[in-house]
């Protein structure tokens, strides 16, 4: 029952060893509130929220630190005169909230803004700066610099000589001693807002992105922490300066490295320029929540997910399967002793598929497969195994957040349409049996029976499924 996963870093499948036994450390790149979250947003994010909640499940104590880069050369480009980049900071903040909880994906432990890590950002950016491995710029302009050349190891996570690397996406290159060389801290800007700058040793200024991440998960986990994480785009240059200034400063880091898969729209990468971003409120109408989730988490998470008209489907029909299961199972077994071991407890195989680097594409044909098999125990009437594989299956739907009883009944208001109507009927069907009126009973049943819903004649009434 050993828990395994992909780490980066080493390119290998690694077995987990907690730094401290029981508990597990994991920082994952959180957005830059810059603009609307889309739906690759919302798959990194819940990437994490599976994995925190599997090695929960595992019986670990995890604490998950999320970040908000809440400042940014690109909050500061997409402020205006009567928003702010402070106020539009936060309202693209509440929104990716607000998009996360719709998916439920659980609130990080911690979610630290970088605008209120500063003073750490600054103690470790002095603390490069000591050992060698930083540098004011040379031109006055308040810049300090991390020297690439002065870190024998750059490049350790990417495999890169420094000889490949181009140079780093700062602009303007400002009194750099080699244009490789990354910005930790930014002196202020004439054009810039005075409320977008911070007093330090070395002027005016603000962090460069790279440093926040660095301390923010120094202050929250500590100096050697278990789990990094973040999208397959953010390993280099991001990811790369921030292991090499953590480092340098003589900070162990990250044991495993964790990078998730991004999301493709119909074969093409997703980017602003092509404008084919599907953007998470768009995403989020399209079906329940319940249904999106189980989309985003079916793949595998280091795969790739092409998204196209139609996807979602599949993942409807998967989850109706399951909760017409689980309805039924809780109707037949409802005051019958629970029977069997199996009860809150997920079946060996499906724990073996997400140990193996979280494989929820084989954990979740375990899934299915118990479905199946519980269906087959309804229409033998083996109450036992229905209760057993009832307990199963709501173990397996619970661990990956898609158990109906953790999302709202009616998720949209059709379905509170629906259900309103379909329970008006019902409640004018029993009355008309009560009336011994079997003529409109039946005659109501077929109207029902003919719109796709079924219905389920039971000791404490009638129950209905969308057939
Ligand atoms: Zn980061």
């Amino acid at each position: 029952m050993t828990v395994r996963l992909y780490d980066s870093r080493a390119q290998a499948v690694r077995d987990f060893v907690p730094l401290r036994s029981g508990e597990v450390g994991m920082y994952v790149c959180g957005p830059t509130v810059q603009s609307s979250p889309h739906i690759g947003h919302l798959r990194s994010a819940l990437v994490y929220d599976l994995w925190r909640r599997w090695l929960a499940y595992r019986g670990y104590a995890v604490t998950l630190v999320r970040n908000v880069t809440d400042i940014d050369d690109k909050v500061l480009a997409n402020a205006t005169e009567s928003e702010p980049w402070w106020a539009l900071a936060y309202r693209v903040e509440l929104e990716f909230t607000a998009a996360y909880s719709a998916l439920g994906i659980l609130p990080p432990t911690y979610e630290p803004r970088a605008t209120a890590s500063i003073p750490g950002m600054q103690q470790l950016i002095d603390e490069l700066i000591e050992r060698g491995h930083a540098y004011s710029a040379e031109d006055g302009t308040g810049d300090v610099y991390f020297d690439v050349r002065s870190w024998g190891d750059y490049g350790a996570l990417t495999r890169q000589s420094l000889d490949d690397m181009s140079e780093s996406g700062d602009a303007p290159t400002r009194g750099k001693r080699d244009p490789r060389d990354f910005a930790l801290w930014k002196g202020r800007k004439d054009d810039e807002p005075a409320s977008a700058s911070w007093a330090s040793p070395w002027g005016d200024g603000r962090p460069g992105w790279h440093i926040e991440c660095s301390a923010m998960s120094r202050r929250y986990l500590g100096t050697a922490f278990d789990i990094h994480g973040g999208g397959l785009d953010l390993r280099f240059p991001h990811h790369e300066n921030e292991l090499a200034q953590s480092s340098a400063a003589g900070d162990a880091f990250a044991s495993y490295w964790v990078h998730n898969g991004l999301v493709a729209i119909e074969g093409q990468k997703m980017s602003k320029s092509l404008g084919n971003s599907i953007y998470a409120a768009e995403f989020l109408g399209s079906a329940r929540g319940i249904a999106i989730r189980y989309y985003l988490a079916s793949a595998h998470y280091r795969s790739t997910i092409d998204y196209h008209d139609g996807s979602l489907a599949e993942a409807e029909a998967a989850i109706d399967r399951i909760e017409t299961f689980l309805a039924r199972a809780e109707r037949r077994t409802a005051g019958t002793r629970w029977a069997g071991s199996g009860t809150g407890v997920v079946p060996e195989e499906f724990g073996a598929a997400m140990d193996d680097d979280l494989g929820v594409p084989q954990a979740l044909a375990v899934l299915h497969e118990r479905v199946r098999a519980g269906n087959v125990a309804l229409d033998a009437d083996d109450v036992d195994q229905v209760a057993r594989i009832h307990g199963e299956v709501s173990a397996m739907t619970e661990v990956l957040g898609v158990h109906p009883s953790q999302w709202p009944v009616a998720a949209s208001g059709g379905d509170t349409a629906l259900g309103a109507l379909v329970e008006r009927m019902l409640g004018d069907r029993a009355a008309a049996r009560q009336a011994k009126d079997y003529a409109t009973a039946d005659r109501i049943r077929e109207e029902l029976t003919a719109a796709g819903i079924t219905i389920e004649d039971t000791p404490d009434g009638a129950h209905w499924s969308i057939a």
